[in-house]
Parts: structure tokens; C-alpha cells; sequence
């Protein structure tokens, strides 16, 4: 049995670049970035990985997938020798942290907030039940995948010369997210709490929200200014103006949809109105792993929740009975007395 669980929705996110030959014949497809000073981005399949290079050594953001840890330790071998000796996860998702097994075999020790390292482990349980139940062996399935430190708000470095803020942002795109601030060089690296130029996944079935993931936007917003680099969990890199766009889209969107639903449209007509949502469609917003219909579809049973189900009845129906229903007290009260 393979260890599916945690990388069940991780193929989706597969960003592959030009194939680029490696020394001994095998394909590469990594692309390496400078963001700022010594920050670097580094994208291969997966979510993007952040690299902060220093005196100190190598911190670095997320690890993207197991197979690919060789190839990734190369080219980041091409910029520095120094070991990496932090690692922080920013979620629990597959395509950030497949990788973490392998790394923490070379001394590096994995960081992350306490729901990341339940959800791994959780499912690195439920991988070895299945596995046992039909006698199969449970393949991939390592303890070593498991962040080492966790905590459950922030935590902050003082490493390569710069203080390295990582917090967590409550119910966003799960229920572990981290933001990633590098202070001085001005970079942050936010996880999958923003996609680049598309729709954002909310993973609801980990304790992702739309309301909570619209608030880690703003606090993000909060401390980025216009100089500000912004690492994305997926897609290339941004600013504060990009991060504001996807904000105030989500903020309409929800608006809108919360809207129809009060209107009592159902779930198949929101789903498929396109007039609110041609500005970002136009832009590819809907061309990534979740498409227009998805992200209504997700919105819609975010405001499903919060609003429950809309009585229909008109409203004199719904006074008659409540003078009913008082009538019929009052007389209980009387019979009573
Ligand atoms: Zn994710």
C-alpha cells in the first residue's frame, strides 16, 4: 500500500519547467530564483520552497516531494555548501512536505504548528492500519516525516543576520498554516494562504475557511508594504498589490454568492453564473487546479454553513404562526394558573 493519504490532491499542483539535463543524464526540472538579498525561490514540482542563504547556513520553506529531494539538494549545493539546518513546513499538504523524511536523514530539523504534525501523523497511522488489515506492507511510511519542533501560534529565528518571523494564521487554507516573514530582507513566503494569479484552494475537510483564509490575506497585507516580496505557495513571485487583488476578488465573490443564496438561487445556478467572476476568469484565475466552478462551489458551502437554511415562507405566514404559537402559551399559562 502506498502512502496516498497525504499526497492525495498533490499531482494537481504539479508545476514542471523546461527539462534541463543534469551532469550524469537525468532530468531536472528545477528553476532557481533570487528573490531579495540572499532569499531564494526554488521551484520544481509542488509548492514553492523558500531559501534563506547566510553565515549561519540554510533555512528553508517546504520540500515539495520525495522523489524529487536529490535533485533539489543538488542545485541548492550549486549556491551553497552549508548544511541546512531548519526546515519549516508551512502546511501538512503533500506537495510541501513529501520531502521531510529525506531531509531530516541529513541533520535538518523540521519546524512546523502542532495541527501539521497531528495531520501527518494521523495519516501516516491510518496508511499503516490499511496496510496491516490487508497484510501488505505499509511502503513510504516513515517517521521521520514528522516536524521534530511545533508550536502553536509563532516562533521566531535570528539566523543569517535577519529576524525570521513564522505565525501561525488561524483556519485559512487548513488548520495549520504558517506565514513566513523575513524582516529584514522584506520577503515573505505566505504557503498556500495565496496562489499566485488564481483561485485558492481551501482545503475545508483539514479545517480550511473562506473567512479565515481572507484574514490571513489581511494580516499578511498588514505587514507587507510596496517594496515587499512575496513568495506565493504556488505561482511566481508577487507583491502586496497582487496579494490585495486576490483579497478583495475573494471578498466579492463571497458577497455575491452569499447574495444569491439568500435570494434562494440553488447551488447548481450559483455554480454556473459566470458574471461575476468574468474579471478574474479572464485573467486565468480559473485555469489552475481550481476552476471557477470549484471556487463558487467552495464558497457556497462556506455561506451554506454560516447561513443555514433560508425559511422560505412569507413573512406573514411566519407572524401568523408566531402569534399562534403565543396564543397557545398564554392559554397553557391560563389553564395552568
Ligand atoms: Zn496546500
Amino acid at each position: 500500500m502506498r502512502f496516498k493519504i497525504l499526497i492525495s490532491i498533490i499531482t494537481c499542483f504539479t508545476f514542471l519547467f523546461t527539462a534541463a539535463q543534469t551532469d550524469d543524464g537525468r532530468k531536472s526540472h528545477i528553476k532557481i530564483t533570487k528573490v531579495k538579498d540572499e532569499i531564494y525561490m526554488l521551484q520544481g514540482k509542488g509548492g514553492n520552497i523558500g531559501l534563506s542563504f547566510g553565515d549561519d547556513g540554510i533555512f528553508m520553506i517546504d520540500d515539495q516531494f520525495e522523489d524529487i529531494t536529490e535533485l533539489i539538494l543538488e542545485d541548492i549545493k550549486k549556491i551553497s555548501e552549508k548544511p541546512i539546518q531548519f526546515l519549516v513546513n508551512t502546511h501538512h499538504h503533500g506537495d510541501h512536505t513529501g520531502g521531510n523524511a529525506n531531509m531530516a536523514k541529513t541533520g535538518t530539523t523540521i519546524i512546523a504548528h502542532e495541527n501539521v504534525r497531528s495531520r501527518i501523523s494521523e495519516a501516516m497511522n491510518s496508511a499503516l492500519e490499511k496496510a496491516t488489515t490487508a497484510n501488505g506492507k505499509p511502503e513510504g511510511v516513515d517517521p521521520q516525516m514528522l516536524p521534530t519542533i511545533t508550536f502553536s501560534e509563532d516562533m521566531t529565528f535570528y539566523y543569517n543576520g535577519e529576524k525570521i518571523m513564522v505565525f501561525h494564521v488561524h483556519d485559512a487554507h487548513t488548520d495549520g498554516d504558517v506565514i513566513v516573514y523575513f524582516t529584514e530582507s522584506n520577503v515573505i513566503h505566505t504557503g498556500d494562504v495565496f496562489f499566485e494569479g488564481k483561485y485558492p484552494y481551501i482545503d475545508t475537510a483539514s479545517g480550511g475557511t473562506l473567512l479565515g483564509y481572507m484574514e490571513a490575506l489581511q494580516k499578511i497585507m498588514m505587514l507587507a508594504d510596496d517594496e515587499t516580496k512575496i513568495i506565493p505557495g504556488h505561482g511566481s513571485i508577487a507583491s502586496k498589490k497582487d496579494l490585495r487583488f486576490t483579497k478583495d476578488m475573494l471578498g466579492l465573490l463571497y458577497k455575491r454568492v452569499t447574495h444569491h443564496y439568500m435570494n434562494l438561487r440553488t447551488e447548481d445556478e450559483i455554480t454556473s453564473m459566470r458574471d461575476f467572476t468574468k474579471l478574474y476568469d479572464d485573467k486565468g484565475f480559473g485555469d489552475g487546479f481550481i476552476s471557477t466552478e470549484k471556487m463558487l462551489q467552495i464558497i457556497y458551502n462556506e455561506v451554506k454553513r454560516e447561513r443555514g437554511v433560508i425559511d422560505v415562507r412569507d413573512m406573514n405566514e411566519r407572524l401568523r404562526e408566531k402569534f399562534r404559537q403565543q396564543k397557545e402559551a398564554r392559554e397553557k399559562r391560563e389553564k395552568n394558573g
